[in-house]
């Protein structure tokens, strides 16, 4: 069993972001205007952006301790820019060790959560996704970052299109997102190499199983509504066998075959 993952854990801000939330007090607006045309840009030292080295210290701080390992994944997750999935005043957390608010009472899940789901499917470059859960987007970047193609259904319109702006402008013409409810699958692109829920389900549901291939990977936290552990399942026989949990905490996945509310 590894470690204990919370996934709404708080982190200290960095200094620098102290000045800019002290500054962002007294001038709310100038000071964000600030900090987002300054982050986003380059530096002088040798062209590197701080956002890209707030991902590599993400990388090197929060995922590799913990035991991310899978190449692939580490260097995903250095290269998306994850700060651009979510709302404008909590960016500057972007790179923070806890899930953050999108909106409509949604989160962007924590850094190590995204790796450790990311690496427990196994990716190799050629496998069809299916994401339940597209919330910002971030996750469905990364794994079209690692896969050939990548669908992924939001119950919520408004998060749904969000990212999809967010996804096109990035061009990730590789993933396509779907609304509706992602309890049900996606019948008509079955069967799926691999299938990832992000939103905690009272149980996998059947109907998953079998949109899902044979040897095909399903990653999903599963429990209570208010703590889970994260199960990896592979398919075989037609049936899914249990090979990792680890404890979780999500938002409720809501559907005919999830929570009902
Ligand atoms: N993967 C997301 C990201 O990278 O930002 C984070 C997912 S967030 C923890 C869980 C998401 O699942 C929420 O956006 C929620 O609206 C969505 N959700 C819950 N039930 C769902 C369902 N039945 N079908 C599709 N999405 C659902």
């Amino acid at each position: 069993m590894a470690e204990k993952v919370f996934a709404n854990c708080h982190s200290p801000p960095s200094l620098r972001k102290d000045l800019f939330l002290k500054q962002s007090l007294l001038f709310p607006r100038e000071s964000l205007m600030y900090y987002n045309k300054n982050m986003d840009g380059r530096d002088m030292d040798n062209g590197a952006s701080d956002y890209q080295r707030m991902r590599d210290a993400m990388v090197d701080n929060q995922l590799i301790p913990r035991g991310i390992k899978d190449p692939r994944v580490l260097d995903a997750m250095r290269r998306v820019p994850r700060h651009l999935f979510m709302p404008e005043p909590v960016r500057y957390s972007a790179y923070d060790d806890i899930a953050l608010p999108i909106g409509e009472g949604q989160t962007i899940s924590q850094p190590y959560m995204v790796a450790i789901m990311t690496e427990l499917l196994e990716l190799k470059g050629e496998e069809t996704i299916l994401e339940i859960g597209t919330g910002s987007g971030y996750q469905a970047a990364i794994l079209g970052e690692l896969a050939r193609e990548v669908y992924t259904i939001e119950r919520l319109p408004h998060l749904a299109a969000e990212a999809v702006s967010r996804l096109a402008e990035l061009g990730y013409d590789n993933v396509t997102v779907i609304t509706g409810d992602g309890t049900k699958g996606l019948e008509e692109r079955a069967p799926f190499d691999r299938i990832l829920i992000t939103a905690a389900a009272p149980e996998i549901p059947e109907i998953l199983v079998r949109q899902l291939k044979e040897n095909g990977i399903i990653v999903a936290p599963v429990g209570e509504r208010y703590s889970q552990v994260l199960i990896k399942g592979r398919k075989s026989g037609g049936v899914l066998v249990e090979e990792f949990s680890t404890p979780c905490v999500f938002v409720p996945l809501i559907g005919e075959y999830g929570w009902r509310s």
